[in-house]
């Protein structure tokens, strides 16, 4: 089991890091247009149909990286409240059933009744997103993903795959930013988890077994048990 923190000049990294989704999301785009001003005067079929999957690979690519940051951004203010967990997860699962059934995934939930944390709804919602999108990804011949919400003093949500699991080495760069072992990953949905988990004053663990499957654990010490009778809005 390994924890999580965030140090004051990792911190730093994440500001330089906001810098440099744009670069991140420029490269591939760069490329992809790169790859069809070749295709512009290129006769050969074969090499254009090249040009235009690497192409293609560009746009996906940069698409992934808003992906994992800017899911749920809109146009509204950010604005602190006291989320409903069990309301906020139920929604994900909603968004990902397609994904999840694409992949022969079989999600099951153990949920607690309002449970609210203080933070942006929309955040929370990344960070749950892209730590399930990981688990899904990681069952490539289906499983099962599990989501539960563990309450005592804390609250502590699992989220439990039986899918290919991470060596030691990998859970030891697990959330480093751009670390990756996907073809096509980014290596900022952890990082990004672990931002939005830490400026809600939470943390994140996990526990992985290769061929067993993973499980991030995240803990939210700052719960408010039933719904409190004044929302606050706008901060
Ligand atoms: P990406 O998904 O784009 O690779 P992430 O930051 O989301 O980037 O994840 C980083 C890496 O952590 C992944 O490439 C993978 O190696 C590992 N990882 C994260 N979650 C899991 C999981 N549930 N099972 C196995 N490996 C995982
Ligand atoms: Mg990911």
């Amino acid at each position: 089991m390994r924890r999580l923190s965030i140090q004051n000049e990792k911190l730093q990294v994440v500001g330089q890091l906001a810098a440099s989704i744009s670069h991140e999301v420029r490269n591939p785009l760069t490329s992809s247009k790169g790859y069809l001003q070749l295709m512009r005067d290129e006769k050969d079929q074969v090499s254009q149909k090249r040009f235009i999957d690497l192409s293609l690979k560009g746009i996906d690519q940069a698409n992934h990286v808003i992906e994992d940051y800017l899911t749920f951004a809109n146009s509204t203010p950010d604005r602190v409240e006291q989320i409903d967990v069990k309301e906020s997860i139920l929604e994900l699962i909603q968004l990902m059933e397609p994904a999840a059934f694409y992949h022969q995934v079989k999600m099951k939930t153990e949920l607690v009744n309002c449970i609210f944390v203080k933070g942006q709804k929309r955040s929370f919602k990344q960070c749950m997103m892209n730590i399930m999108k990981n688990s899904i990804e990681s069952m490539p011949a289906g499983g099962e993903l599990n989501i539960k919400m563990i309450t005592e003093k804390h609250l502590i949500i699992s989220i439990s795959d039986t899918g290919l699991g991470m060596t030691k080495e990998q859970v030891n760069r697990f959330g480093e930013p751009f670390f990756t072992t996907k073809d096509e990953g980014t290596g900022l949905g952890i990082m990004a988890a672990c931002i939005i988990v830490n400026s809600m004053k939470g943390k994140i663990q996990v526990k992985s077994e290769v061929n067993r499957g993973t499980t991030v654990y995240i803990e939210f010490h700052e719960i408010t048990k039933e719904k409190p009778k004044h929302i606050k809005k706008g901060i």
